[in-house]
């Protein structure tokens, strides 16, 4: 088969030619990530093509980072199967990537004796689901644990294998590892249409035409619009689901050990407080439907609602400033476990309906994946050595840059960011495509006066440099 070159980028600078490949994976948000990773870790070659102009512009940018153990989830669902596989495979290779773990555990709070009832049901739960280590506290033995609790509870079942990650670093580190095996990333290229030969995919994108033997729809909150766009009909129907959070100021982080989870109903998880791996503590999500798939905008009303609430968990929260405040749409669908579609004949897999477990579960999607389209006679070479692509450490509670000496400038005080931060992103093997790429990658401009103080100075290192990100096609040598 003859190779695809992909015509200019939409700025008409760049040229970007790429082989014909075995996966093409349509979407760069954490599941996408995660999916790039395993078929390249098995040498498929393999291309991500995201639409907007960096990784992890959709759902994935805003979550509550949790890392969950599936105590709660709907006992034999595929959802509690593949968190629970995507759990421990962050486990497993957090070390040599060099992503952070904070280990707070999580107490689910029964404020009331109905709340203490249903809590019953959902240790049981937990036992069910393999999370065998819940441990019941009573109220004073959940107030040992953290004293600013208020001392209204009922009691609580402690659930020690909820801990706290970084939601970005993760995909970025999964990525980074694909590319290392020989992936490429397109960003800007929005795949419009496909069709299927009978032995290929024909992509049409925003950069042109792609070939891939097999295809991977990790388009989250456009996940149904692409089966729509390349199948002909969609298998189910993205319903967004908005969260709203509120970010409060670092002392916060001395006021919560444990991540306080409220007892969850059939609809969500319930309003949250938990550290952040930044040295944060944040409130929410709240749970609203809407129709519109972009806009995560945020209310006062909601938020002021969160620091009520929050302040009637934890009294001390109502004397600490909000940082910041932001919104993520989960890609919740018509029915509440996850939508994964296989089309073994037409070489597809559908990994939709992704709603509010992905971060965790996107290891474990990944492997499913795999198992599913190599199930369809499809015979991969011996894999090759796997390389490790260790990432800038972010987290609060671990060494950090600026600790170290010949950091050049502090570019953002209220995080800490150095100039050598900003250069090793830019050099990085996926540089960032936008500002927001920045932030994620560096925490620059993320803290207290949101960029006031550093916007300027950011300006001026980042003038021209993150168009001409885009601009270079990402491939490993
Ligand atoms: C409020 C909230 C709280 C959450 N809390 C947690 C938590 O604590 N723990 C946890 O495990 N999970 C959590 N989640 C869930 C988690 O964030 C999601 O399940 C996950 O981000 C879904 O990832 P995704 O890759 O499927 O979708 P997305 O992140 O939306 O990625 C899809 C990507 O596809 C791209 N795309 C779309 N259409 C096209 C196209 N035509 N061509 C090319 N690219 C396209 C988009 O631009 C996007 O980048 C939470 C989610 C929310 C919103």
């Amino acid at each position: 088969m003859a190779d695809t070159t992909l015509a200019d980028d939409p700025m008409g600078r760049n040229r970007a030619p790429i082989g014909t490949v075995d996966v093409a994976v349509i979407g760069g948000g954490v599941v996408g990530c995660a999916t790039a990773r395993a078929f390249a870790l098995l040498g498929a070659r393999v291309v991500l093509l995201e639409k907007s102009t960096d990784i992890l512009a959709g759902a994935s940018k805003g979550n509550s980072a949790l890392l969950h153990t599936g105590f709660d989830a709907p006992p034999g669902s595929l959802e509690l199967r593949l968190m629970q596989l995507g759990y421990r495979a962050y486990l497993a290779i957090r070390g040599p990537l060099n992503l952070p773990l904070l280990e707070t555990g999580a107490m689910v709070v029964a404020w009331t004796d109905a709340d203490l009832q249903r809590l019953e049901t959902i240790a049981q739960q937990a036992i069910g689901n393999g999370v065998q280590n819940v441990e019941w506290l009573s109220p004073a033995q959940a107030l040992a644990r953290e004293p600013e609790l208020c001392s209204q509870l009922r009691g609580a079942l402690l659930v020690p294998g909820e801990h706290v990650i970084d939601a970005w670093s993760a995909p970025l580190a999964y990525l980074t590892q694909a590319i290392a095996h020989g992936a490429q990333v397109l960003r800007q290229c929005e795949v419009q249409r496909g069709t299927f030969d009978g032995q290929m995919w024909w992509l049409d994108t925003a950069r042109g035409s792609v070939q891939a033997r097999y295809v991977v729809n990790c388009a989250g909150l456009y996940g149904d619009l692409i089966e729509q766009r390349c199948l002909g009909k969609a298998t189910f129907e993205i319903r967004p689901r908005k969260g709203q959070f509120v970010v409060f100021d670092k002392p916060a982080a001395r006021l919560v050990r444990t991540t306080i989870l409220p007892v969850p109903n059939e609809r969500t998880k319930g309003v949250v407080i938990a550290r952040t791996i930044y040295g944060n503590v944040l409130v929410g999500p709240t749970a609203e439907d809407q129709l519109d798939r972009t806009r995560a905008t945020v209310d006062e009303t909601a938020l002021r609602d969160l620091v009520m609430q929050a302040g009637r968990m934890i009294p001390a929260l109502a004397q600490i400033p909000v940082n910041a405040i932001y919104a993520g749409l989960r890609p919740a669908s018509e029915q509440k476990d996850y939508r994964v579609h296989c089309d073994r004949q037409r070489h597809w897999v559908t990994l939709g309906g992704i709603r509010s477990t992905g971060l965790t579960a996107a290891l474990g999607l990944a492997t499913h994946a795999v198992e599913l389209l190599l199930a369809s006679s499809w015979q991969l070479p011996t894999p090759p050595a796997t390389i490790w692509t260790p990432v800038p450490n972010l987290a609060e509670h671990l060494p950090r840059d600026w600790q170290r000496a010949g950091y050049g400038e502090i570019v953002c005080y209220c995080e800490l960011v150095t100039r050598r931060e900003i250069e090793a992103a830019f050099q990085s093997p996926l540089p960032p495509g936008d500002f927001s790429g920045l932030r994620r990658r560096t925490r620059a401009a993320m803290g207290r006066c949101q960029s006031f103080y550093c916007g300027a100075r950011l300006a001026e290192l980042t003038q021209g440099r993150l168009a001409s990100a885009l601009a270079t096609p990402i491939r490993s040598e």
